[in-house]
């Protein structure tokens, strides 16, 4: 039987090219989305052709009642949960700290840090052995901006992102014994539409001739990390990141 990966916000971006790649190596998905249905659909429509089973559910995962209807849904649709990406992740409009709102850090906080909380919870409700599960894998998507931080442009974003780096720290350890790994990966500079949301949709081309690299990166190339994390390949390896980068 083919195992099941739950990968949030994977209509577009690296989401979606870890739910091809995921699938791609077999797994069923649930591909996760907050509003654009027609592309998580097209997601969905290339996870078939690849021979793998998947479904589209819309949920805020910042929502805890929508996270407990998507892992509902999972139950109900896929069987036992085996992977959960945690992946979706916002950022705002470039700004100084001192020109951000409670609204704008809240808003930010609750995507980015409390969304990975409730669907981690929910995971290893269904994957701890300690409560009947058989196992499982947790990856965060974290970010370079957690080590860079940021400044001038969205330190909100990336102190979101440093919780996220100490929530992996402390879930792995938390729950090694029961089977689960918990690993994280940070991205830097992916040609994503993420970029149009800081209000620079060129940011990776301003960047990328100051990165050892001298190139922005693709979602593939994260997704292809992740899946490393996911597979057994890494079975000795929890608490742990890769970074995906460029070299900075
Ligand atoms: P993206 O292209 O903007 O895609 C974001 C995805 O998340 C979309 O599928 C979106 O769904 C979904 N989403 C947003 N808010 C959501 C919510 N509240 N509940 C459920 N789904 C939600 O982003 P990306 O660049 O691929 O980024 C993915 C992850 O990588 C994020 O955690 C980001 O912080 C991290 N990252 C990205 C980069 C980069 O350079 N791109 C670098 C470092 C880290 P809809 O399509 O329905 O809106």
């Amino acid at each position: 039987m083919k195992k099941v990966a739950l990968i949030t916000g994977s209509s577009r971006g690296i989401g979606a090219a870890t739910a091809l790649r995921l699938a791609s190596e077999g797994y069923n998905i649930c591909v996760n989305f907050l509003k654009n249905k027609k592309i998580a659909e097209k997601v969905v429509t290339k996870i078939s052709v690849l021979g793998s089973k998947a479904i589209a559910i819309q949920a805020d995962v910042s929502a805890e009642e929508d996270v407990k209807r998507l892992f509902k849904a999972i139950d109900r649709e896929m069987g036992q949960l085996d992977v959960l990406v945690n992946n979706a992740g916002i950022l705002l409009p470039q700004t100084r700290v001192e020109s951000m709102t409670a609204e704008r850090i809240n808003r930010i906080l609750t995507t980015n840090v409390t969304g990975y909380f409730l669907c981690s919870r929910e995971a290893v409700k269904r994957m701890s052995t300690k409560h009947g599960g058989t196992g499982g894998v947790i990856i965060n998507v974290s970010s370079a901006a957690a080590r860079i931080g940021s400044g001038g442009e969205y330190v909100d974003y990336a102190a979101s992102k440093g919780a996220i780096d100490t929530f992996t720290i402390g879930l792995a350890n938390e729950i090694a014994a029961e089977k689960i790994r918990v690993n994280g990966v940070r991205p830097g500079f992916i040609y994503t539409a993420i970029h149009a949301d800081g209000g620079e949709p060129d940011r990776v081309d301003r960047i990328k001739h100051q990165l050892p690299l001298l190139r922005g990166g693709q979602p593939e190339e994260v997704a292809a990390a992740i899946a490393w994390l996911v597979s057994d390949e890494s079975s000795y390896t929890t608490g742990a990141f890769i970074e995906v980068s460029g070299g900075r």
